[in-house]
This record gives C-alpha cells, structure tokens and sequence, in this order.
C-alpha cells in the first residue's frame, strides 16, 4: 500500500487520524517486506496482529501465513479493513483493545507469532502481557520507537536497561533488529522506529508461577534507580532476608539495580520467594524473646558446645525458606497417598512437591528425665525451610516404607541414635497446606543422647523446656519450620494438660 493510497481511501472515508491511538501508518513497501521477513512465515504459521490499521502490513502477512487474526480498536478502520479482507481464507478480524483482550484471554498461543506495527502509547504494556501470558507466543516481531527498542535490547550498565529490559528478556531473546526512519510512516512522526525479533526462550528461565515475584522484585529495585537496590528491597523484604538472599545471588550490597544482570534477578527473586513483604505484615518481629539455652547444646560434629545460644536469634527470624534442591535428593521416590492415607502411586520428590501431592512424613520428639524436649536447628543447606528449629527428627517415609520404619531411620540418620526403650506413636496430622501436603505421624521417645548430628541436615540441637518453646512459637512463629508449629500446638492441646504459653 503506497501513500497515495493510504491517502486515497482515508479522504473517500472521510477518516480523520486519532494521535491517541497512534495511527502513523508504514507506508514503506521495503520496510514493510523486511518485517515480514523477520518472522520467516510458512503457510503451517498463525500470526496474531495488533493494531492492523488500513492493513498495509495485513497484506503481506496473509499472503504467506496460513491463519491472521487482527485486533484493531478503532471501529473505523475496523470496516475500512472488513471491506478490504474479508473475504481473504485465515482472515479473522476482531473488534477491540488489544490490551484487554491479552489480559481477559487465557488463550494458548504456544504455536503463534505476533508480527505488528504496534501502537506507541501502548506498545510496552502490550508486550508485558504477551510475555506475562500462560503460554506466550514463541515470537514476535514487532515495530516500535527506536527508543523502546533499546530498551528491550538493553544490557546491564547500560541507561536503558531497566524495568521493560528485565520483563521481557525474562521470557524472550533478544534477537535481530533495523532501524526505521520516521519518514517511512504517515503521518510523520517525530521520532525514528525500529523492529525487533523476540524469540521465546524454551526452555523459559522463568516459569509462570514465578514471574509475579520475579516482577514485583524487579519494580521495588529499580524504583530509584539512583538508590542502592537493597536498601529499596527492604520495603518489602526483611532487612536480613535480603542481604543473605543478595549475597547467594552474587550481588553487592552497594549495587545499583541497573548493574544487575537478569540471571541474578532471577536468583534473587526465588531466594526471597515465601516470604511476606513487610509491608503486608506490619506484624513481623525480630526474636529478640528467644532465651539462650542454659542446657548442653550438640554441633553437627556431636559435640557438646556449652553457651551456643548466645547465637542472635534475630538471623534466624531472618532465614531463607528454601534452597535449591539438589538433584539426587529430587529423585527420590515417595509413596502417593489419597485423602484417606491409602497408597495410590509413587512419583519422585520433585513431582510430589510441585504437583502438591499427599505423601508421608514422620516427626519424632524426644524427651529427657527432665521433661525437656531436643529441638533441631536445620541446616542452611536444607531446601525446606533452612535455619529454622524443628523437631528432634523428621523425614519422609520412602516409598514401600511404614511410618516406624521411617520414624526408626530418621532417628539413627539424623541424631545417630536409637530410642533405648522403643518409639510410642502419639497422634497423626491429616495433609494439608500447613504440612506441604504431608500425612505426618508424631512420635515420642525419651533419652539423653548422646547424638551425633548429621552435619549435612543439622546445624546443631538443644533441650529446650516445652513452655519456654511454647511461647517461643508464638512470639516467633518464623524460628520454625511450619509443620513443627502445627504439631507443637496439637501436642500442647492434647498431651501436655500442664503447660500454659
Ligand atoms: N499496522 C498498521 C500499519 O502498519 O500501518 C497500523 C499501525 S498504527 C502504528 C497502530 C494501530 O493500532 C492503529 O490502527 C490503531 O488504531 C491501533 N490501536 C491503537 N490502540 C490499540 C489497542 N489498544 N488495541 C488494538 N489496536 C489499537
């Protein structure tokens, strides 16, 4: 479509252009070819295109996809463009704001490219969505301000890395790009254009489920670009949280937002992932009640260490819940359980985490002469809940396991022990969210140790009155590991009629 064509049929409609909607028309048959060309169409191909105007770029798209579906929202051009196509076999029309209708349609389009002269005023928030979909398209190549078109390209250290950089290369790569000269589209604009190829990344470095946390990380950090990107995460994460999350991340404390690289985005943001901003939980506190314990205290050597609980309290309010888990231990298998407890497959540790599978744990209470109980504090190495204190030994029962087997093997794994007079099941815990969907049978015993800490999973245990835990928990719930909190408050109410919080 030449100019004077474009001009042609908007005098015969008597069609005044709409700046708010940023009709500047490509009019430029070269430029036009080299877009189509970028997305290297084949008949099997579905283009979806946003904002297809007098449909100049239309044309060529439906001349070498199978299937083009438009979205324009000015009514208008909608029937300039009906007259024009209609009749063209894989042409869909759709009346409509594109943005909308990205947000409203939780439609896959795994299989489909986008190819566009996009709207300016709305040209970024179109591609967050497209990227923020459940199943994204696998490319697009799409015409912009030369300026946004930096943006997306944009590596760290650079002015235009930012916001719009991180969001977009999270999902996509990206790949080739051309200027356009201003004068190529009327009218004209002031600015020159350009258009890049985005291609999905698969597999994606991030997932669906991941890309909430992952943005809202992004926005705080860059917030104040001049500013030290840990200072603005502490609006939102515990102060301690996020000093130990940036240092696994690799990031210094006097980092910029804009040196950061996206893979270390990445990193930080499934560090930081299950903890409650602060701001939404103006309830959190530091452990500053946690009283050291004035008992024999074991390492994961198994050495007595006298005085450890000097230890602050506070670092462990401020542990990270999760770490990577490591391969092997991923392949675990376990049992499946229904609702009622009752085997009905096995599946590895990874499936029955992420599916949120019912399966089966153990936790085992050990008891003194004194009445004391020996807590665990868990290693940081552990991917559940790492720092926090739990029970004397815990686990899951490993498939074709019962629960006193496992709660026998946890036991002799963990604190390198055996129970001299035998284990006395106490009561079961239905799975739910509280238990990461576990089926947990509470053990008793009693002794005195010695244990051996197996330093991998302990960083080191202590004998702690059941009141003084009692209030501990719930002053500090965040000191535990929550399926402990859920068993000690079960315990208090059913088996210990003496003690008060
Ligand atoms: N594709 C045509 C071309 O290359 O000449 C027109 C591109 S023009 C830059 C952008 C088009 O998007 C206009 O036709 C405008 O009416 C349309 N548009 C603006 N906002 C839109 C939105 N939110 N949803 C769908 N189309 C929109």
């Amino acid at each position: 479509m030449t100019l004077s064509e474009i001009r042609a049929i908007l005098a015969e409609e008597h069609l005044q252009l709409t700046k708010s909607l940023g009709q500047n028309f490509l009019h430029d048959h070269n430029q036009l070819c080299r877009i189509v060309e970028a997305a290297e169409l084949t008949p099997e191909d579905s283009v979806m295109e946003i904002g297809p105007g007098l449909g100049p770029l239309t044309e060529l798209l439906l001349q070498r996809a199978g299937r083009v579906t438009a979205i324009e929202k000015d009514r208008r051009l909608c029937e300039v463009l009906r007259t024009r196509l209609e009749n063209r076999p894989g042409f869909d029309l759709l009346h409509g704001d594109a943005l909308e209708y990205l947000e409203s349609e939780s439609r896959n389009w795994n299989d489909w490219k986008v190819v566009s002269n996009l709207p300016y005023s709305v040209g970024s928030p179109i591609l967050v969505a497209l990227a923020e979909a459940p199943k994204p398209p696998r490319m697009l190549v799409v015409t912009l301000q030369w300026e946004v078109i930096q943006r997306l390209r944009a590596s760290p250290g650079t002015k235009d890395y930012g916001i719009l950089s991180l969001l977009i290369q999270g999902i996509y790569q990206p790949d080739h790009f051309f200027k356009i000269p201003s004068g190529c589209f009327f009218p004209q604009p002031d600015i020159d254009s350009g258009c890049i190829r985005l291609l999905r990344r698969d597999p994606p470095l991030l997932t669906p489920e991941e890309l909430p946390q992952f943005k809202k990380v992004v926005k705080r950090s860059f917030s104040q670009r001049r500013k030290k990107m840990l200072k603005l995460l502490r609006a939102d994460w515990p102060e301690q949280v996020v000093n130990e999350a940036s240092a696994r991340a690799g990031i210094s404390p006097l980092a910029r937002a804009e040196s950061v690289s996206l893979e270390q985005f990445i990193k930080l943001s499934r560090l930081l992932h299950g903890w409650t901003p602060v701001s939404m939980n103006r309830g959190f506190r530091r452990a500053e009640l946690h009283e050291a314990p004035t008992r024999k205290t074991w390492d994961s050597q198994g050495m007595s260490l006298r005085g450890s609980g000097s230890q602050s309290a506070t670092s462990e309010s401020s542990r990270l819940p999760m770490n990577p888990i490591p391969a092997s231990s991923q392949d675990e298998v376990f049992d499946v359980v229904n609702d009622r407890d009752e085997v009905v497959g096995q599946k590895t540790r990874r499936e029955v985490h992420e599916l949120g599978l019912n399966h089966r744990a153990v936790h085992i209470l050990v008891f003194n002469r004194a009445g004391q109980v020996f807590l665990q504090k868990r290693s940081m190495l552990k991917d559940r809940f790492p720092g926090a204190w739990d029970s004397s030994a815990s686990g899951h029962v490993d498939a074709g396991e019962d629960y006193d087997t496992a709660a026998r093997r946890e036991l002799l794994e963990e604190l390198g022990w055996s129970p001299p007079r035998g284990l006395q099941r106490l009561f079961k815990i239905d799975a739910c969210i509280d238990t990461d969907q576990e089926f947990i049978w509470i053990y008793r015993c009693e002794g005195e140790g010695p244990f051996e800490l197996k330093p991998d999973e302990i960083e080191r245990g202590d004998w702690f009155d059941p009141a003084h835990v009692t209030r501990w928990i719930t002053a500090q719930p965040r000191d535990f590991a929550s399926g402990f909190s859920r068993l000690w408050r079960e315990w208090i109410e059913h088996f210990s009629n003496s003690i008060s919080a």
